[in-house]
């Protein structure tokens, strides 16, 4: 059965998610924001196989040269934008902060809308582009869990206004989000708590209203 942990990162507070399988070696990331050790991350046991970047913001890549080290066969999924963020530090925005990132090795695998990567046995990742936040802004689905990066973090207003955002793509992808989410969805964004339920329906209901987005339960 699939296991999703969430690991908040210091001192960035975004967050990790570290996706395994009962009684499995593999594990994937969805972003990479730690500055923690990869054993204290993911346990001395397992192997990351892939991450997944929902953008390429440093709080949301600062640990991905520790994973590309520890795991140099490791997969990094992203989008062509995101790619770009990866190898220039004004994209990433961590020029602007004490310590520059820019990718040193690995493999970079590029994808969009309605792609899909197998996980694990009976359990894929489904790709929603998601721009806005960041012209290369993806969200994933895997099983009921929704990861939106900061595409989406519910009760906060989605930041447009840092480098590659766009208000107009920042509409239309809360739009696809919302209609993406159902009663079972566990939405784990890339700052803050998940949300689910009630929290979650109630959470969409009061940010629709904010953008002026019609949304249906
Ligand atoms: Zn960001």
């Amino acid at each position: 059965m699939l296991t999703v942990k969430q690991y908040v990162n210091n001192p960035y507070t975004s967050n990790t998610f570290i996706l395994e399988e009962d009684n499995g070696a593999d594990v994937y990331l969805i972003d990479a924001g730690f500055t923690c050790s990869i054993k204290e991350l993911i346990g001395s046991d397992k192997k990351i196989k892939g991450v997944f970047l929902t953008h390429a913001h440093y709080d949301h890549i600062h640990g991905i040269n520790e994973v590309m080290k520890a795991f140099p066969d490791c997969g990094i999924y992203c989008s062509i934008d995101t790619k770009q963020g990866l190898y220039n530090e004004k994209l990433n925005l961590s020029f602007y902060h004490e310590e520059p990132i820019t990718l040193k090795s690995g493999m970079v695998t590029t994808f969009g809308n309605n792609d899909s990567v197998r996980l694990f046995e009976n359990c894929h990742l489904k790709i929603l582009e998601t721009p806005g936040h960041n012209s290369g802004s993806l969200s994933f689905i895997v099983s009921n869990y929704f990861f939106t990066g900061d595409s989406y973090i519910p009760n906060i207003p989605v930041v447009t206004k840092l480098k590659g955002g766009n208000k107009e793509a920042n509409l239309k992808s809360l739009e696809l989000i919302y209609s993406s989410c159902y009663g079972d969805t566990i939405l784990c964004p890339g700052h803050g708590p998940t949300f689910k339920g009630g929290a979650l329906e109630q959470a969409i209901v009061t940010d629709a209203k904010r953008y002026n987005i019609p949304f249906n339960i």
